[in-house]
């Protein structure tokens, strides 16, 4: 199985911190150029740094992955920058919900939907152009476990995911013939401040949560940044549209 990438060029958004970071972190260690791009100025800079320290070139571009104007801007910097857009992982991504639907609010499910289906959306709708001007590319989007399956008291970020699926597959059959491949990951919970938040609220939770993955333990970062490399590498050039689950085994009770 070849891990090659071939690329020159990636761009990870949400790179400010956690499964972004690392992922972004990868990209580097195989010598290839990155744009990190947040709305976290100072955790992107610190990425940015990660990266130059080990040797490697990175750019922090702030955007707001919900503003067309600012994603339109970030495709086109990035070109720019560094004179292509080879690899893009939709990565940015908000949870704020430890509630069973009925008890929602219309603010936070916008909110959600905003940042998790828009944002990706529009990522992909100006990375595509460019891709399809370029000739090919890999796209990879930030689902979950909860695109998959249920997630109770998670619904709104639940329908998310799932909508980050459908968004997958349907532009994986859209452009497959045009050497555009577009993957999906789907980690179960993984170590990231984002799962830290949800502990603190319900700290019962942070006892349970590993058990509830098959291998008895929660994920790692770099588990997801690896698959991420995997999905991008010229190994997956037959794979697109799939949802590979890093979860401990989880989806497979
Ligand atoms: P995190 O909260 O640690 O990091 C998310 C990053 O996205 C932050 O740097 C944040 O500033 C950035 N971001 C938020 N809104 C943004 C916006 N509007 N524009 C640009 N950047 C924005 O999250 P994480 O745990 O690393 O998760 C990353 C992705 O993986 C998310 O899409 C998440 O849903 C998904 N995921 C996480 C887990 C987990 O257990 N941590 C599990 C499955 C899926």
């Amino acid at each position: 199985m070849r891990m090659k990438l071939s690329g020159q060029v990636a761009l990870v958004t949400g790179a400010a911190r956690g499964i972004g970071r690392a992922t972004a972190q990868a990209f580097a260690k195989r010598g290839i150029k990155v744009v990190v791009a947040d709305i976290n100025a100072k955790g992107a800079e610190e990425t940015v740094q990660l990266i130059l320290d080990d040797g490697g070139s990175a750019t922090f571009i702030n955007c707001d992955v919900r503003d067309e104007e600012q994603v339109k801007q970030l495709i086109a910097s990035t070109v720019e920058i560094y004179g292509s857009l080879d690899y893009a992982f939709n990565n940015a991504g908000i949870e704020m919900e430890n509630q069973r639907l009925h008890q929602g609010s219309l603010q936070s499910f916008d909110m959600i939907m905003d940042v998790n289906v828009k944002g990706v959306w529009l990522c992909m709708k100006y990375q595509l152009q460019h891709m399809l001007e370029q000739g090919g590319g890999a796209i990879v989007n930030a689902a979950s476990v909860a695109g998959l399956g249920a997630a109770p008291k998670m619904s709104v970020y639940a329908a998310s995911k799932h909508a980050v699926m459908g968004l997958t597959r349907s532009a994986a059959i859209e452009y497959a013939r045009k050497n555009i491949r577009v993957n999906a990951v789907c980690p179960a919970v993984i170590d990231t401040d984002m799962y830290r938040r949800i502990a603190e609220v319900d700290p019962d939770l942070a006892q349970r949560v590993p058990n509830h993955h098959p291998m008895g333990r929660i994920g790692q970062v770099q588990e997801v940044a690896e698959t991420v490399m995997y999905l991008c590498s010229e190994g997956a050039g037959f794979t697109t549209g799939h949802g590979l689950t890093i979860d401990g085994g989880m989806t497979a009770i």
